[in-house]
């Protein structure tokens, strides 16, 4: 046999597998690294992988190889830790790992374009008396004399404004007279600004602290209530890490990218920062991900796909409002950008800290269990003090539209004193439901499990879910009755009750309907802060990261939400929207009230959490997720199957509960299959198949085996179905 040499590539197939190629002879072995793209045919097409491994052997009959079309790069684009990480993530969320670089690499990227930045180009005049030369064009003489007259040379820019064409540079260069030169983007020598605030003891405690370990390893959980400097510690840290000449990476959530956040950083740093957000173009995109690469972005900031940015000296990773449900990745690889972000700083042996008032349950188990370091601050700075609440009793109580008088009297006041007010209720639209008075008939929408909303502007039922709309009924389709009512509270129907209640008042409402428009949640937050608004009435749009401190009384109007759902999670998640919202009052030196609407006042969970406080409340569910044996004290996997009827999915998920029972793995639970909670969406049916298990290492190699299997399958094709590795939404 000749010396022919195999490549195991990775490929963007929906299988768990890699395939071997054959390097063409014409490419010396030497010459291949893993991590490089290659081309190669796959079926009728050409795609772009990433080269695993060579070997001058395969297991596969090798008259059925194809040969590699051509080798894309001389370099690896994959460095050393990326190239762990996808190992890892394949291994964990059980994906191949050519669907993995999918989501690693920037679309240009995968698409086997040229790595580039944008250059600059200079051109010189070279220092000779051209007069005899360019005798017959005198527009080019003028100008060779102008340019002589820049000896450090001039860009395009500078031609621009100098009135000199391009076609001119062009002749000129052509007759060699100027010489030009391509400037790559080079280092920008940081400046860092000094800090505008004097740090207090606990603040100097924990930098003392995370200063002491810069150099390794090491998951802070940074535990701080709105108002207490978080912030200050981030920015300190990445002063340290810059020292150094390294890099830091931050991701925040994705409500959270917004230009303020950005000008936090900025107005510190004058340094080279990439944002990475949904709106880059795939050049932007490609052009941030090389700047970071090559070490020349000192700061990478995004939301949660950021984490995975090569860099080229990563010293720092700062994971801001780290329990936000934004982090966690719904389709094809669902990863958890704050799980991922962790495994990151352990393979770059760096630390990592994670930032939040209200952290994840899994999160503070961790610190508990002392796998993570915990530091609080516990001080706000400023004078501000925290918010006293109120739970108001609504039971048989007369509501004006759903508002006790208790709290219009509270609002009256605040009006009075000129402050503001903000009215937090988490549904949008006019209002949830659309109903016959006579008898009972509910407006539901075709495609979903599922109530439409009222819509006032214009005029419809729209369906949250699916997104489609309806005209409304002009009478009930069941019983012929005109009397249709629309029951229930949304945001614009609060707002318009206000606004009659006190018509001099300015509002505004902050949720999706009224930031679709580009800017417009930007022209609200502006218009809030520069005092100019009364009452704030918003989703959790508003309870995210944004500052308004004139804002003295929060109003919950529905407390009972979260407490009454048939996903273990909501409890928490609503807790932690809670105590976000009412960390919006009170700030600066103006102390804060909440007033929490509940027709349950005595709830244990709901009192603990307002009167003692959100470590107490994890306390309490801690306990009783222990009791249940449910997360964080055991380990959670969902398959989820759907299709166009209902037989199609529960026959899937029989043969999948089928094969996970051959495999006789006596300590994983399996439950199911069952319909998922809201069964039909946007005219699929959704059903769901649980795992269980006490040890993470038992179910990921049960799941493996699993997967494998399910691949073999017939009529796989009939459903679409997805795995979710630690699924933070039973729901869906
Ligand atoms: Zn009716
Ligand atoms: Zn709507
Ligand atoms: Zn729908």
């Amino acid at each position: 046999m000749d010396n022919t040499y195999y490549l195991k590539v990775a490929l963007n197939v929906p299988l768990l597998t890699t395939f071997d190629y054959i390097l063409s002879s014409d490419i010396s072995p030497e010459r291949i690294k893993a991590g490089q793209r290659v081309e190669v045919p796959f079926r009728k097409q050409k795609k772009v992988g990433i080269i695993l491994a060579i070997t001058s052997k395969t297991t596969l009959a090798t008259h059925k190889l194809k040969t590699i079309s051509r080798l894309i790069d001389d370099q690896p684009i994959i460095d050393n830790t990326s190239m762990q990480l996808a190992y890892w993530l394949s291994d964990y969320y059980h994906k191949s790992l050519g669907e993995v670089f999918t989501v690693l690499l920037p679309t240009r990227i995968r698409q086997g374009k040229a790595l580039s930045l944008p250059t600059k180009e200079i051109w010189y005049a070279k220092a000779t008396d051209a007069s005899a030369q360019l005798k017959r064009a005198p527009k080019q003489q003028r100008a060779f004399e102008i340019i002589q007259q820049y000896p450090d040379g001039l860009t395009r820019e500078n031609f621009n404004a100098l009135d000199i064409s391009l076609p001119i540079v062009n002749a000129l260069s052509e007759k060699a007279l100027l010489i030009k030169k391509v400037i790559l983007p080079q280092e920008k020598n940081s400046l860092i600004h000094p800090s505008p605030v004097t740090l207090n003891t606990e603040q100097q405690n924990i930098l003392e602290q995370m200063h002491a370990e810069l150099n390794h390893y090491v998951t802070w959980v940074l535990d701080g209530v709105t108002g207490s400097g978080k912030t200050e510690i981030y920015l300190q840290m990445i002063t340290a890490v810059i020292h150094e000449n390294k890099q830091s990476l931050v991701l925040v959530p994705e409500i959270g990218l917004t230009p303020q956040t950005i000008a936090r950083f900025s107005s510190r740093f004058d340094t080279d920062i990439v944002v990475l957000h949904s709106a880059l173009s795939d050049i932007e995109r490609a052009e941030a991900w090389l700047k970071a690469k090559l070490g020349i972005a000192k700061i990478i900031i995004g939301t949660r796909s950021a984490i995975f940015t090569p860099t080229k000296n990563l010293a720092l990773i700062i994971v801001d409002e780290a329990h936000d449900v934004s982090f966690k990745q719904q389709e094809s690889l669902r990863y958890h950008a704050r799980d991922v972000a962790v495994k990151r700083a352990q393979l770059e042996n760096i630390p990592i800290i994670l930032g939040s008032a209200t952290h994840s349950l899994e999160t503070l188990y961790n610190a508990q269990t002392k796998k993570f370091k915990q530091l609080h601050l516990y001080q706000r700075a400023g004078y501000a003090v925290e918010p006293q609440y109120t739970l108001l009793d609504i039971r048989n109580h007369y509501l004006k539209e759903g508002i006790s008088p208790e709290v219009l009297e509270a609002i009256a006041e605040k009006l009075k004193a000129k402050e503001q007010v903000l009215i937090f209720l988490n549904r949008r639209g006019y209002a949830p439901a659309y109903m016959c008075h006579h008898c009972g008939w509910v407006a539901e929408c075709q495609r979903c499990d599922a109530r439409m909303t009222y819509h006032l502007e214009p005029l419809h039922l729209h369906c949250h879910h699916c997104d489609s709309t309806k005209p409304l009924y002009q009478y009930c389709p069941k019983c012929q009755s005109h009397n249709l009512l629309a029951i229930g509270l949304g945001t614009v129907k609060i707002e318009k009750v206000l606004n009659d209640i006190f018509p001099k008042a300015t509002l505004v409402r902050v949720d999706k309907d009224s930031t679709r428009k580009k800017n417009a949640m930007d022209q609200h937050l502006e218009m809030i802060q520069s005092g100019k608004v009364d009452i704030l009435i918003g989703t959790q749009m508003l309870a995210k990261g944004h500052h308004f401190p004139n804002v003295t009384l929060v109003i919950i109007l529905d407390g009972d939400s979260g407490f009454f759902s048939s996903d273990f999670r909501a409890t928490e998640a609503f807790a932690q929207t809670l105590m976000q919202v009412a960390g919006r009052a009170g700030r600066e030196e103006k102390p804060g009230t909440v007033m929490i609407q509940t027709r349950n006042p005595d709830h244990p969970q709901l009192q603990t959490l307002v009167y003692q406080g959100y470590p107490h409340f994890v306390n309490e569910i801690l306990k009783e997720r222990e009791i249940a044996k449910l997360p964080p004290y055991s380990f959670l996997s969902l398959i989820r199957a759907n299709a166009k009827n209902n037989h199609q999915t529960h026959e899937f998920l029989n043969q999948v509960k089928a094969l996970s029972i051959k495999s006789h793995t006596p300590d994983i639970s399996i439950l199911g299959p069952i319909d998922a909670p809201m069964p039909k969406r946007a005219g699929n049916y959704h059903s769901q198949l649980l795992f269980q298990a006490n040890n993470r290492m038992q179910l990921k190699q049960f799941l493996s085996q699993l997967v494998n299997d399910i691949y073999k399958l017939e009529n796989i094709n009939r459903v679409r179905w997805s795995l979710d590795v630690d699924p933070t939404d039973l729901m869906g």
